[in-house]
């Protein structure tokens, strides 16, 4: 299908996700309710999947490249490779269980581990499940002092009844590009990662 559209899809702005957590947090859930709209109740793949579709953002017509992981990420060079080609996390976690909110911290530091040249990385906190409140584990206020000391934002959703956390996701990769294109312009010459200290110095 892609062969007709290829000229003009590849024109498109292309944003890379990665759907990070525990197992059974919601990451599958998510993203086929993003891709399809429907709520899948079992899905549960062995391997990583990646999804890609196109969307309106703001306007613009952009594509959305999801990576729903699935536990292979327990081997640390797989799991370094996905995150490396990620430009954008949303850092799963479900609301009734609390562990699996502790353990967004783990991931989170795997992040940053990857992603380590990079000053801002897009990356969302997400309680899902919210739908199931009366099983809640996890108080919001918890959750978002967590995301307020990592300096990024918390939202809770639910990939049963279809709040969408893509697009918030989204804004911030786009933004994180818009920015790194003024600092390529001014600099002009070459693509090679620079420190962020390097940089400053060159503007
Ligand atoms: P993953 O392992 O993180 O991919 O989790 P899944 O997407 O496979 O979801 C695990 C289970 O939780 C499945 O039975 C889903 O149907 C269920 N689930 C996922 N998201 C929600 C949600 O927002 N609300 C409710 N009630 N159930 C959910
Ligand atoms: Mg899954």
């Amino acid at each position: 299908m892609a062969t007709n559209k290829s000229k003009s899809q590849s024109s498109l702005a292309l944003h890379k996700v990665i759907m990070v957590g525990s197992g059974g947090v919601g990451k599958s859930a998510l993203t086929l309710q993003f891709m399809y709209d429907e709520f899948v109740e079992d899905y549960e793949p062995t391997k990583a999947d990646s999804y890609r579709k196109k969307v309106v953002l703001d306007g613009e017509e952009v594509q959305i490249d999801i990576l729903d992981t699935a536990g292979q990420e327990d081997y640390a060079a797989i799991r370094d490779n996905y995150f490396r080609s990620g430009e954008g996390f949303l850092l799963v976690f479900s609301i009734t269980e609390h562990e699996s909110f502790t353990a967004t911290a783990e991931f989170r530091e795997q992040i940053l581990r990857v992603k380590a040249e990079e000053d801002k990385i897009p990356l969302l906190v997400v309680g899902n499940k919210s739908d199931l409140e009366e099983r809640r584990q996890v108080p919001i206020e918890e959750a978002r002092s967590k995301a307020e000391e990592w300096g990024v934002q918390y939202v809770e959703t639910s990939a049963k009844t279809r709040a969408n956390v893509f697009f918030d996701l989204m804004r911030e990769i786009r933004a994180k590009k818009m920015s790194e294109n003024k600092d390529k312009n001014g600099k002009k010459s070459s693509k090679n990662k620079k420190s962020f200290k390097e940089r400053c110095c060159l503007l």
